[in-house]
């Protein structure tokens, strides 16, 4: 029982493995006080960019203000409501709230844990009127309905062919929430090609939180768009509104991304390509491992027109707190991503949501535990990830007789 504790996350390992790299950067910025704009950021912004095949990226100061500068930017006006899912972080629906605007939610699909095109219809259908001036109105909120945030949740893309087919008809704004999605692909079936994350949408956004795929020494983030207009009003956003020094066209924000973290995302966006294939690798190791549960640890389902990039490794299971602390004792770390649903947050009391609104959602926050993920894991270490979670699930937990009890109660 003293095996090795497994962390969830290793950051340490890829900044030791880059630290002369990372320390010239900071070497640079002092050296030029070049703190804040300047070719560190442009540099990083192009780069970004061609990783996201689109025309421009824009790098802000979080993904949560890339959210909100991607809607206001694309046209979502105070008092609209933007569609989402309730299974995501709520940095979604804050960055909705902050654009002046009012989250409405649509349930996940039940494989691939990120919106349901079908359950978007049938809110676009049923759930919304179209008022005498062509304009489409919520019937719960009796707000005019914008645009729509598909959330590319823990590394895979949402369905996005029905759901721009869906925002066309009904001219909405589609901004991917693609914070979790830095490089992954999705087929479109109508066009017949493979598309990057943040490519999609009229705009992207994207978080370089130092945990994310991608991440920063610190907080970052950027909006991605094929549409120069969207752009602009983006860097006008982040920078108090002015395009030219003390001319301010608009009330922005402080938005801004440092040099130094634009430069560290530069280091490491060379690596992205490499780590993001170990952790698909990591995956495919982990659904070998599980196929020996019989379906009680159900694997995530990678639809044929999904590469994914892993940034969680989330699995479901019966009996998940169980399981949870039965892992803890093991020394293995865990997370769930979410617990609480957003609709059933307390800071959402006022939107009237109640339980039973989004019943995959709902099961699911009961189920998920999302396992140690990073492209360092070494085999040897999801090998023990297994081995003790197919303990718990066969009932052969060691040490733990009330868990091992309840088990084959069951
Ligand atoms: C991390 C994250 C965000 C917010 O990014 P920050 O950089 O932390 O502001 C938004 N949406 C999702 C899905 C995320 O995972």
């Amino acid at each position: 029982m003293n095996a090795p504790s497994i962390p969830f996350l290793d950051l340490a390992s890829p900044h030791r493995e880059l630290e002369n790299e990372l320390t010239a950067v900071f070497q640079e910025a002092l050296r030029t006080a070049g703190f804040i704009g300047g070719p560190m950021v442009e540099n990083f912004e192009k780069e970004f960019a061609t990783f996201c095949h689109t025309a421009r990226a824009v790098a802000v100061s979080s993904g949560t203000d890339a959210l909100r500068f991607a809607l206001i930017a694309a046209g979502v006006k105070p008092g609209d409501v933007v569609v989402t899912v309730p299974n995501t972080f709520i940095a979604t629906t804050e960055a909705i709230s902050q654009a002046g605007a009012f989250p409405e939610f649509v349930d996940i699909d039940e494989r691939t844990y990120n919106m349901d095109p079908e359950k978007l219809r049938t809110y676009l259908e049923t759930q919304c009127t179209v008022s005498d001036s062509a304009q489409l109105v919520s019937r719960r909120s009796g707000r005019r309905v914008t645009a729509v945030i598909p959330v590319h949740l823990y590394g895979q893309m949402a369905d996005m062919d029905p759901i721009l087919e869906l925002a066309e008809r009904y001219q909405l704004i589609v901004i991917e929430d693609a914070c979790q999605a830095h490089g992954a692909e999705y087929f479109s079936r109508k066009h017949e090609r493979w598309f990057k994350a943040g490519s999609m949408g009229r705009a992207a956004a994207f978080s370089f939180y130092p945990g994310k795929n991608l991440g920063a020494c610190g907080e970052a983030g950027a909006i991605t768009t094929n549409h120069a207009e969207i752009a602009d009003a983006a860097k006008m956003l982040r920078d108090h509104g002015q395009a030219k020094k003390y001319h301010h066209d608009i009330e922005g924000y402080n938005g801004r991304l440092d040099a130094i973290q634009t430069g560290i995302l530069s280091v490491k966006l060379k690596h992205l390509t490499r780590w993001n294939a170990g952790r698909r690798e990591r995956a495919d190791e982990y659904k070998r491992l599980f196929a020996a549960s019989e379906g009680v640890i159900q694997a995530p389902i990678e639809p044929s027109w999904s590469r994914a990039v892993y940034h969680l490794y989330v699995v479901r299971a019966a009996k998940r707190d169980e399981l949870m602390a039965y892992l803890k004792t093991a020394g293995i770390g865990t997370g769930i991503h979410y617990p609480i649903p957003l609709h059933l947050q307390r800071a959402y009391r006022s939107l009237g949501y109640a339980e039973g609104d989004f019943p995959v959602t709902e099961k699911l926050a009961t189920e998920i535990v999302s396992l140690p993920m990073f492209p360092q894991l070494t085999s040897q270490q999801q090998a023990r990830v297994a081995e003790e979670l197919l303990n718990f699930v066969s009932g052969r937990a060691t040490g733990h007789e009330e868990l091992v009890g309840a088990e084959s109660s069951r």
